[in-house]
């Protein structure tokens, strides 16, 4: 989608730290991190949210999280949390599906 801030950031039109990367989805450190480890994957192929996923697109949401296991076991996570905020009330603020994945403190639950 052309005006999308994560589809221009997965495309290498605005710049990230990447984290890793394959034809289907890009994982990047998130901007602003609310833990030590705090990056975020995303399709390359737009979706606005986990709301949009159907039986037709989901097998990329499969793939995303076996990336993100092969990752957290990689960068020697022990325990994490894998987040997806879906609409305004719950925290979303870009409009294009991703998962955050945090790790390396404590946290609560429920979540804020
Ligand atoms: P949400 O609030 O939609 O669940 O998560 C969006 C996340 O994207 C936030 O944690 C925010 O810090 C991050 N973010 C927003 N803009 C950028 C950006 O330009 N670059 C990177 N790397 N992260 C961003
Ligand atoms: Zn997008």
């Amino acid at each position: 989608m052309s005006d999308c801030l994560f589809c221009k950031i997965s495309a290498g039109e605005i710049p990230s730290k990447k984290v890793y990367e394959d034809e289907l989805c890009y994982a990047f450190h998130d901007i602003a991190p609310q833990a030590p480890v705090h990056f975020l994957i995303i399709p390359k192929a737009h979706l606005a949210s986990v709301s949009a996923v159907t039986p037709d697109n989901c097998a990329v949401v499969g793939h995303i999280f076996a990336v993100i296991a092969k990752l957290a076991a990689e960068m020697g996570l022990d325990s994490y949390r894998v987040v997806s905020n879906i609409g305004a009330q719950a925290g979303q603020s870009v409009p294009h599906l991703h998962f955050h994945v945090l790790s390396g403190r404590d946290m609560t639950w429920p979540p804020g």
